[in-house]
Parts: structure tokens; sequence; C-alpha cells
């Protein structure tokens, strides 16, 4: 089997004897299965995966020939991630006869990922899953962290657990089929990453904007190493989110209003976007920090093809009401992430997370729309 370019170990928080593996590479989809098998003899896999990865032929280079028991989502996306999914998940599994040695292989993006790992976590009290992403958001996020879970018909991820992989295995040139406003809209994860942890790797991703944008082999191994060292260190020291884990948020409190008031036509990364602009204009009205950090992350997202303004069809009233409802708000106000500078995130009172008065929200989202 090919070697890897990279291995990163992440240590399962409060188990500390306990860990899994990232392995990151390119071209090794084909001889996984294989490796799968020598490093778990003796359980059962089961596939699931979504139609979207059979059309584009990553779950036959996965098989290689080879017949599995498998399901496979239809329609692919959030409107399958429902709690009706993870049921015909494990019935599938009971009908193919498969018990506690089982093993789930979860192949596509963050939706097959978090309804995978949620069906493994609860089938038969918990099975291992592997997790082989192939989005650019779930190769930098979602397959990190051990968050699983599906949406009910009033909120996302309603139903979930913490469910951490036994492996996690990132195969960048699986990204090759992946249609090119999603692959761009991933990437503003990483930006993410960048922003709040680390001003040399934002340096990487300003150098290497043409690169990244023609899905450079190195350059993705690269930021997949980046972002999931940044993710795994930050899950490590507060694996549940009772502080730290918030600052993976940068961006996200307006950004989540903005995709909820765009009906989901913005993806979710084209609405963090905007989101990131939004905190960097709080930094700058509450005069945290001086420095070039706006102009470049403005720039950064806008080479990437990114919205860094709320779409005008979406009002401040509407943004508002959703910002009050925001299932992270103290007295009906969330906190917000806020930077002290380019890849440090601002920490205030053991606290990351930051009031900011309603006002100076209400002017940046003016400034924006
Ligand atoms: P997704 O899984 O819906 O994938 C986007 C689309 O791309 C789908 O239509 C899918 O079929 C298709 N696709 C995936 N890989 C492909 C490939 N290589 N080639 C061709 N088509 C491909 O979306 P996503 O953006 O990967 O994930 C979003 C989900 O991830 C959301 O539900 C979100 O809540 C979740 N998420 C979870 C975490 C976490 O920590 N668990 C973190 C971030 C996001």
């Amino acid at each position: 089997m090919t070697k890897f370019k990279n291995t990163i170990n992440v240590v399962v928080p409060g188990e500390p004897d306990s860990s899994y593996p990232i392995h990151i590479g390119a071209g090794f989809l084909a001889a996984l299965w294989a490796a799968i098998q020598t490093q778990w003899p003796n359980h059962k896999p089961f596939v699931v995966t979504d139609e979207n990865l059979v059309r584009a032929g990553l779950v036959q280079q996965l098989l290689d020939g080879r017949m599995a028991p498998m399901f496979s989502i239809t329609p692919p996306g959030e409107s399958s991630k429902h709690i009706g999914t993870v049921t015909a998940i494990v019935e599938e599994m009971e009908k193919a006869f498969l018990g506690r040695d089982s093993l789930v292989i979860a192949l596509g993006g963050g939706t097959v990922g978090d309804i995978a790992g949620f069906a493994a976590a609860i089938f038969k009290r918990g099975v291992p899953v592997v997790q082989i992403p192939t989005t650019t958001v779930a190769q930098a996020d979602s397959s990190v962290g051990g968050k699983t879970g599906v949406d009910s018909s009033l909120s996302k991820n309603a139903f979930g657990c913490f469910w951490h992989p036994a492996a996690v295995y990132i195969d960048v040139e699986t990204l090759a089929t992946l249609d090119d406003r999603q692959y761009r809209a991933g990437l503003v994860e990483s930006v993410k990453h960048a922003a709040i942890a680390d001003a040399e790797y934002f340096d990487y991703l300003e150098k290497n904007i043409e690169p990244l944008l023609s899905c450079d082999t190195a350059v993705l191994e690269h930021i997949a190493s980046e972002n999931c060292r940044i993710k795994a260190a930050v899950v490590a020291e507060d694996p549940t989110e009772q502080n730290k884990r918030r600052i993976l948020n940068y961006g996200h409190t307006l950004g989540h209003a903005v995709e909820t008031a765009s009906a989901f036509s913005l993806l979710h990364g084209e609405a963090v976007a905007a989101g990131m602009i939004a905190a960097g204009m709080l930094e700058d009205a509450m005069g945290l920090v001086k420095d070039e950090r706006l102009s470049r992350l403005r720039r950064l997202l806008e080479q990437l093809g990114q919205p860094t303004r709320i779409p005008k069809a979406i009002s401040k009233a509407a943004l508002i009401d959703l910002l009050k409802r925001d299932k992270k708000a103290v007295g009906q106000w969330p906190r917000f992430v806020l930077l002290e500078q380019l890849g440090r995130t601002l920490c205030k009172e053991s606290q990351w997370a930051h009031e900011v008065a309603p006002e100076a929200v209400e002017t940046v989202i003016e400034a924006l729309v």
C-alpha cells in the first residue's frame, strides 16, 4: 500500500490511553480496502456512502471489484440527515447479519460521516467507524473531533453523540470529482483554522491560492495536515465544547444566521465567509486589533470566490431575530469569538467567546448588506 504523506495521532479526549490515526496522502483509495482488512481482520465491514460517491466512481475504487454490504444515502446531502436514515442503516446492518464485530466505513462528505458515525455509535451499543472524508469540509473539519448526529425536523444535529473514529483516511485525490462550488466553500474552514490559530498557515494559504484552486496534490496534503493538527489540538483541550472549542465557531455566529436567512441557498462555507468578515469588523469597532488582518482575510476569501458581504435579499431584522435564537445565546444574545491578532483568538478572563453589544452587531450588519 502507498505510504501516507503524513499521519497525525489524535488522543481521544478523556481517554489518554486511547488514540486514533489520521492518515493523509493521495491516490491510495484503491489500496485502502486491503489495508483496512489487515488492520481489522476480525471485523466485518459495512460501507455507508451516498449516490454521488457511487456516480463519481469512488465506491467502486474503494471496493476494487469486491462485494460488501452497503447503504447508499439517497438523496445525498442535508435533507437525508435525519433519524429515519439512521434507522434504515441499522436495519440494513441487521439484515446483513452483522453484530458487534462490524466495522462501519463512512465514505463521503460531512453528511455521510455524521450519519454513519451516529449509526455506528448506537448499533449494538457501539461499533467502530472508519472515516474516509471526500469533501473539503469533511477533510478539514467534520471527520475529526468525534461529533456525530442527525437533524430533527426543528433543528440541526438535534440527535447526536460523541463517537470518535477508529481511524481517518484522507485521500486528497477524492476531491477531484467534487463540484467546484462545494470545493471552494469547504476551503473556508481552512481559512478559519489559519485565522484562529496559525498566522504562518494563513501566509501559506495566501501564497498558494492558484495551486489550491487547481487541486494541487501537495498543497491539499499540506492543508489537510494543518487543518487536522489545529482541530485535533483544540478538541483535545476541550472535548465537549465547554469553552475553548468555541473558537472553532469563528465566523459561525453570524454565519449560521446568514445561512438560515438565505434559506440555505448559500452553502455553509459561503455564509461563514461573510460571518468571518463581520467578526473582523467587530474586532475593529471594539478597537481590539490594529493590523492588516481584516483586509488580508477579505482578499483571501475573495480569491477563493467566497462572498464577503451579506446578500441584499436578507434583512437586518431577520438576522437579529436569528441571532437571538442562537443555540449558544445567553439571555437571548450570542457571544462572539474574536481575534486579537491574525492566528490568535482573544481569550479574556478565561473565556473564548465574548459579549458584544447588539448595537455594534447591527452596525456591522448594516455595513455588510
Ligand atoms: P455533504 O456531505 O452533503 O457533501 C456535499 C455534496 O457533495 C453532496 O451532494 C455529496 O454527495 C457530494 N460529494 C461528496 N464528496 C464528493 C466527491 N468526492 N465527489 C463528488 N461528489 C461528492 O456536505 P459537506 O459539506 O461535506 O458536509 C456538511 C455536513 O457536515 C453538515 O451536515 C454539517 O452539519 C456537517 N459538519 C459536521 C461537523 C462535525 O464536527 N461533525 C463539522 C462540520 C460540518
